[in-house]
């Protein structure tokens, strides 16, 4: 295999809540893969900085039980992995407060990039900010990553871009939306605009309707408290299930450019027609046997937050007048499966005999499990007997389409920490992006919250509540299956 990892310049990444669950579980595995991959340039280094007081040493073990716990395959790489871990340095510092500011200060080096990830709570990102400046730490070249939640509201999302704007400007704010990282939705760009085939079907001349599914099996785990006062709506499509309706429903910009792109998603996400109270439904996990329900795992007995949403949306512009997109997505269901499938309008006429299906083509991109690309198309069915159609996949699996070609599987995250060092700010949330997606979800929410909506209860392991079924099988659709 000929390696087409792209150099990055020499950086020294600072990972604030470099102790925390997702630097230990992502980042810094994720780093480790980059470091073997011959990414990180000789001299850069990666600095953890939390509260918790600990030398170089200390967080150099705690790493490496962090990569043998979560890294892949690579984790085995004894001699890298000893190399990676001489690149880690640790600052003991206090967001809040003045400790270890100064030491941070006397680690950094001129010359190199400096991007320094915000792995805390939101609640920390002005203190950071600011103590960056005020410690002269940060410079006009330097980077700050944010992770979400962005807000829970306009109000608050403007508050933050507000907070990070008083200290950084636009180009140095990577918030990051770790969808935008997956492959196959890089790929979904690369599909669409890169081939003949597909543009000039991308419309509601040709598009039936847009299917967008984020299934998982697990619960809300040990995040209860947070989930609770958050819900489907904001923690997955204010910001993931937006991000892919934006790529599917944009116009191509002239270039692959970050602001080009940005600029066509903010149109998408202005065109977004408030949704009608009976185009969404609400539903919470039901216990089942000795498996807790929702409002148990949540430890709230009057919980009215969603476990589960579906909901039909209209983009208004020429493009998609009449081409619903219809979204979904839950906890506790009976598959981890995320896909989004543009669904074609059928012939309207068959000139075969006796061929009454309704023949469709689908496009599938399925983002989870076995990330890859699905045309479904009509064929005959093979053998003697006349003409019969059949409808199959065209399955492009990535790693069997590729073999031996393929780069080894990259985390969403590793590689939007590299766009970061190198400066490319094309797959990440722009401020205004956040704050229009929050103004179309706000009214949404308050709506619900107006009208004492109690959510629907559904079946853990299936595939949500009965309504949900009912809000496609009104017009007559019906939601492909959320495969085990
Ligand atoms: P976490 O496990 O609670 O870690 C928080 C980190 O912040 C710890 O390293 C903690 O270390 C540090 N910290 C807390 N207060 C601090 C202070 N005053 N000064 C300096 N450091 C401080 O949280 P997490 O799950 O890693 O999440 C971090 C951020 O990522 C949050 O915004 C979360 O919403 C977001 N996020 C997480 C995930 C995930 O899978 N975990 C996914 C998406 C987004 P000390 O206690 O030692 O200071």
């Amino acid at each position: 295999m000929v390696s087409r990892v792209i150099p990055v310049d020499e950086f020294d990444l600072v990972i604030f809540g470099g102790t925390g669950d997702l630097a230990r579980r992502k980042i810094l595995p994720g780093l480790f893969r980059r470091y073997l991959a011959g990414q990180m340039p000789r001299g850069s280094r990666i600095i953890g900085a939390a509260r918790t007081e600990m030398d170089d040493a200390g967080y150099r073990e705690m790493v490496s039980e962090a990569v043998a716990e979560f890294g892949g395959p690579e984790k085995a790489d004894a001699t890298g992995l000893a190399d990676f871990l001489a690149a880690l340095r640790y600052v003991a510092i206090d967001a809040t407060g003045d400790g270890g500011w100064s030491d941070l200060a006397a680690l950094m080096r001129d010359g190199v990039v400096r991007a320094f990830y915000f792995s805390v709570a939101p609640s920390l990102f002005g203190d950071l900010a600011e103590r960056l400046h005020t410690y002269g730490i940060a410079d006009r070249n330097s980077r700050i990553v944010v992770e979400k939640p962005f807000g829970r509201d306009l109000a608050s999302a403007k508050a933050l871009n507000d907070t990070l704007a008083a200290h950084f400007n636009e180009g140095q704010i990577y918030r990051i939306d770790h969808y935008l990282g997956k492959e196959t939705v890089q790929n979904l760009m690369a599909v669409r605009f890169g081939n003949v085939l597909f543009e000039p079907l991308w419309n509601s001349h040709y598009v039936d309707h847009i299917q967008i599914t984020v299934a998982e099996t697990v619960g809300v785990g040990g995040r209860g408290a947070y989930y609770d006062k958050s819900g489907a709506m904001r923690d997955m499509v204010q910001n993931h299930l937006m991000q892919l309706l934006c790529l599917i429903a944009m116009e191509p910009p002239s270039v692959f450019g970050a602001d080009e792109v940005r600029d066509e998603k903010l149109k998408v996400i202005r065109a977004l027609q408030p949704v009608e109270s009976h185009h969404i439904v609400r539903g919470q996990y039901d216990a089942n046997g000795d498996t807790p329900s929702f409002r148990a795992d949540v430890e709230n007995p009057r919980s009215f937050t969603e476990s589960f949403i579906a909901m039909k949306v209209n983009v208004s512009n020429w493009r998609w007048a009449d081409t619903p997109f219809y979204l979904r997505t839950g906890k506790k269901m009976k598959g981890r499966a995320s896909e989004i499938a543009v669904v074609f309008k059928d012939l309207g006429h068959s000139i075969f005999e006796g061929d009454t299906a309704r023949h469709r083509n689908i496009l599938a991109i399925r983002l989870q499990p076995n990330e890859g690309i699905d045309l479904q198309v009509t064929i005959k069915e093979p053998g003697p007997g006349g003409m019969r159609l059949i409808d199959v996949p065209l399955d492009m699996t990535f790693a069997d389409a590729l073999g031996d070609d393929a780069e080894p599987a990259t985390d969403a995250y590793e590689r939007l920490i590299m766009d970061v060092i190198r400066g490319n700010q094309t797959l990440f949330m722009r401020g205004d992006e956040v704050e229009a997606a929050w103004a179309w979800t706000d009214p949404l929410i308050n709506g619900w919250e107006a009208r004492n909506d109690v959510p629907k209860l559904y079946d853990q392991g299936s595939a949500g509540p009965e309504d949900a079924m009912m809000l496609m099988h009104r017009d007559g659709r019906r939601w492909r299956d959320v495969k085990a």
